[in-house]
């Protein structure tokens, strides 16, 4: 017997042809708008302890996914480094050009920058305030205006369902390729409306860009700890741009995400690392599940940027839409438990489907960890113990390695 439906959502289709699309939320997966959240808590903990970027908190193993690379991700890694570097470098200093144009006096540009953004191939675009709650320490001077444009770029389709594979990451940082030089596009833009636009690369993040995602009602935090917008799940990249010019801010929408993820939990069970947490928790004042990074990036650095809980989320591979009006119908969640949805290679050890994992032994998670200089002290302290008091030659060789990372400063190559 189908389920009731709680509120049907409405949403602007795919792409601009496209016509507008109706996903039915049952009555119980309805929630709140957005994500069950403390005000007060999430004010708290941005306060006390602020975010920073992984490239900065956690470069050690940033650093020492390199050397685990196969020699064709490493290649490839490195020509996109080369071929992005500009997009970074342009969007750094974004913010500080000027518009290039008078502003037509009380007009407000929320929909011209929207239509823009879809013309030119963003297929989500929404408005909210700038969160600095969320921004990273190192990024707070940089930030400079309030409202925050969030665009979402879509990533291959055919190409994502051979995850993990090359194939796949060409389409992951080919979108991020893409959107970098869209990026400037559309800042520009917005500059020729008469006012300032600073782009937040989406390879060097200002903030946690999520959580303004789902305020500006593009989508919900999937258990997967990436965002699920209706059209295509977590299969694009995200990037902000902010800016002075009056805009409207769109709200946060209940897709039903959060409940249908404790139904669904497929990312959950076919994570090779078993890195997804089953159960919800309260975490920087937001009720999520909460992934473990320490059992997520070796599996990362070792198979093609992973990613299965991409692949394997039934909302990126048939749609929100489907997905839901399914669960309407049947209560089941589309695909479960079909090697359709839940199969995946890995190079070195074959196919897994529905119920199979694969198996890795402890030494597999042992990974540096935190800042490079934590890691640093970290084995000069296990040498410590093994060997005793080091040498001179010893506390100068650590002190020059320490030294280095003060000059090169304690960031990796980039947002990935
Ligand atoms: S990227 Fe792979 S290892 Fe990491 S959480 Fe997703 S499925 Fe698990
Ligand atoms: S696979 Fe299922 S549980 Fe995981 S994010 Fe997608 S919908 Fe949620």
């Amino acid at each position: 017997m189908p389920k009731a439906v709680h509120h049907v959502v409405k949403r602007p289709g795919r792409t601009l042809d496209e016509p507008d699309v109706e996903i039915p939320v049952a009555e119980d997966l309805a929630t709140v708008p957005g994500i069950p959240q403390r005000e007060d808590d999430v004010a708290f903990y941005s306060r006390v302890y602020p975010l920073e970027t992984q490239n900065i908190e956690k470069a050690a193993d940033r650093e020492w996914v390199w050397t685990v690379y196969s020699e064709e991700v490493f290649k490839y890694r490195e020509e996109h480094d080369e071929r992005n570097e500009p997009l970074v470098h342009a969007a750094s200093y974004s913010g500080d050009l000027e518009p290039t144009a008078e502003p037509v006096v009380g007009k407000n540009i929320t929909e011209d920058v929207r239509q823009k953004a879809r013309e030119l191939g963003f297929g989500e675009v929404g408005f909210t305030r700038y969160n600095r709650r969320y921004t990273y320490v190192s990024k707070k001077h940089w930030v400079k205006y309030e409202h925050a444009i969030c665009i979402a770029l879509e990533q291959d389709y055919t190409q994502t369902q051979t995850i993990p594979s090359l194939e796949a990451e060409f389409a992951h940082f080919g979108t991020y390729e893409t959107e970098g030089a869209l990026a400037l596009e559309l800042a520009e833009y917005i500059r020729g409306l008469g006012y300032h636009a600073q782009i937040h690369s989406p390879n060097d993040n200002s903030a946690a860009y999520i959580p303004m995602f789902v305020a500006a009602g593009l989508g919900q935090l999937g258990a997967n700890g990436q965002l699920l917008s209706p059209h295509f799940g977590s299969r694009a990249r995200l990037m902000i741009i902010t800016t002075d010019g009056p805009v409207t801010y769109d709200s946060p929408i209940d897709y039903g995400i959060h409940n249908f993820c404790q139904k669904c939990q497929v990312c959950v069970n076919r994570c090779p690392g078993r890195a997804l947490e089953k159960q919800k928790v309260w975490w920087r004042g937001a009720e999520k599940n909460k992934l473990i990074y320490e059992r997520c990036r070796p599996v990362m650095a070792r198979y093609e940027g992973c990613a299965v809980c991409m692949k394997v989320c039934p909302v990126q591979r048939y749609g929100m839409k489907p997905v839901m009006e399914h669960y309407v119908e049947t209560g089941e969640v589309l695909g479960k438990g079909t090697d359709n949805l839940e199969g995946y290679s890995l190079s070195d050890k074959g196919y897994f489907g529905p119920g199979q994992l694969p198996h890795f032994d402890r030494a597999f998670f042992d990974i540096p960890h935190g800042r490079k200089e934590d890691w640093l002290f970290e084995q000069f302290k296990q040498r410590l113990e093994r060997e005793g008091v080091p040498d001179t030659e010893q506390v100068l060789e650590f002190a020059g390695k320490v030294k280095k990372i003060l000059d090169e400063g304690n960031s990796t190559r980039g947002d990935e």
